[in-house]
């Protein structure tokens, strides 16, 4: 059995058209009136294919083939970063939605129903992961009234705008006996499958994620008459922390050990006033959990030698706490016999980005199976992997499908 992949793309073109600007990628933020419409559309394909079309109180889109428990689960999400690109989360469920297709129409018996998902805001318009942590437990009532997004909308105003109370998100739980394997397929988003030319990747583990918002307080100052020996300035904290934090890491991080300083705002942020708070985003990334411990530890003692260096006032909040996930053996042992069985060259490898099945993996055992991104390149409309690429996934989707759900 393999899939289609002419109507894989046909889905893959439709979906992409929903929030694309000529030029400027795909945008389908979470609860946008692009993503509403990229769910109605979804619903209908998923009706269409004659699957059980069912939403839940986080509105993660389900589409069920057969009764039963516990079931083999297969998705990833439709939303994107703005101007994002056409593959990233979508292939997940549209490659899910045709396994589901092929093997209906096949007719095959299985033990295990299938069941397709595609989670509520993965990328993170208001937080991240939230289909997802409703699905599994992780998501707690009282934290749902502080998320909201770059424009300040809370999720609740945005989701009652669809008639529906985020409120409720939490009776999304699934219980996680039910959930047999859950199983996603996504663009790899860096280089490393295109550059070995390796067709298939094996995810081993997730990678956790610490992130800091730290805010360095010094004092405003004429910019001309205030001496340079004189000031408490809060950029050069910022500044400062920004490349120690990266020597630290280079120091005494592994090769999968990253960090980011995304986002700065200083303030006044006036060209002629010496800055009196600098707030910076400080986010490591890590596929061990304990070397992502020593270095969310030793960036916050850097962050507050540096404030005392340059005579600021360090305060440090933590935003993220995300564990790195190892994946499942058995999920992964199903995409290894699954690529043989197709002769498909394959190699392990950790994921560097967020994915649902790092939420869904820690409540059941989730496996990734990665395709090459050309270039590395995703967030951004540069996005793009080849039809032979698309359909070698799919297929290696389909035959770990069918294994997790024959025993
Ligand atoms: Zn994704």
């Amino acid at each position: 059995m393999r899939i289609n992949l002419a109507r894989l793309k046909r889905d893959l073109d439709e979906l992409g058209a929903i929030g694309r600007t000529p030029g400027a990628g795909v945008s389908r933020p979470s609860w946008s009136d692009a993503d509403m419409e990229a769910r109605r559309w979804l619903l209908s394909r998923i009706t269409n294919a004659g699957l059980e079309a069912g939403v839940d109180a986080a509105g993660n889109i389900f589409g069920r083939w057969q009764p039963g428990s516990p079931v083999v689960m297969v998705g990833s999400h439709i939303d994107s970063v703005p101007n994002g690109g056409h593959l990233d989360g979508a292939l997940g469920v549209l490659a899910g939605l045709e396994c589901l297709r092929r093997i209906k129409e096949e007719g095959v018996h299985l033990r295990h129903p299938l069941e397709l998902v595609s989670f509520t805001d993965e990328e993170g318009a208001f937080g991240g992961f939230f289909g997802s942590y409703a699905f599994t437990g992780a998501l707690k009532a009282e934290d749902i009234p502080r998320l909201r997004d770059a424009a300040g909308t809370r999720i609740l105003e945005a989701m009652a705008r669809h008639g529906l109370d985020a409120l409720q998100a939490p009776a999304a739980r699934r219980d996680p006996q039910d959930i047999r394997a859950y199983v996603e397929l996504h663009i790899e988003q860096g280089p490393v499958l295109e550059s070995r030319q390796v067709p298939i990747g094996v995810v081993e583990s997730i990678v956790g994620i610490r992130r800091f918002g730290i805010t360095f307080r010094g004092r405003a100052d004429h910019a001309g008459t205030t001496p340079m020996g004189d000031r408490q300035d809060a950029f050069l904290g910022a500044a400062d922390l920004t490349l120690k934090g990266r020597e630290l890491v280079l120091a005494e991080g592994t090769p999968t050990s990253r960090v980011t300083v995304g986002a700065v705002q200083v303030k006044p942020g006036v060209a002629n006033i010496v800055p009196a708070e600098a707030y910076l985003t400080y986010e490591l990334r890590e596929v061990s959990a304990q070397t992502l411990g020593v270095l969310a530890e030793k960036s916050q003692a850097l962050a507050q030698s540096v404030g005392s260096a340059w005579g600021l006032e360090a305060s440090i909040e933590s935003i993220l706490d995300i564990a790195p996930v190892p994946l499942a053996a058995e999920v992964r042992g199903a995409i290894v016999a699954a690529s043989q069985e197709l002769g498909l060259g394959y190699m392990r490898l950790s994921a560097m980005a967020g994915h649902d099945a790092q939420v869904v993996g820690r409540v059941a055992p989730a496996g990734m199976i990665f395709v090459p991104s050309r270039n590395g390149r995703s967030h951004s409309p540069l996005e793009f992997t080849s039809d032979e690429d698309l359909e070698r996934g799919a297929n290696v989707l389909l035959q770990t499908l069918l294994r997790l759900a024959a025993d």
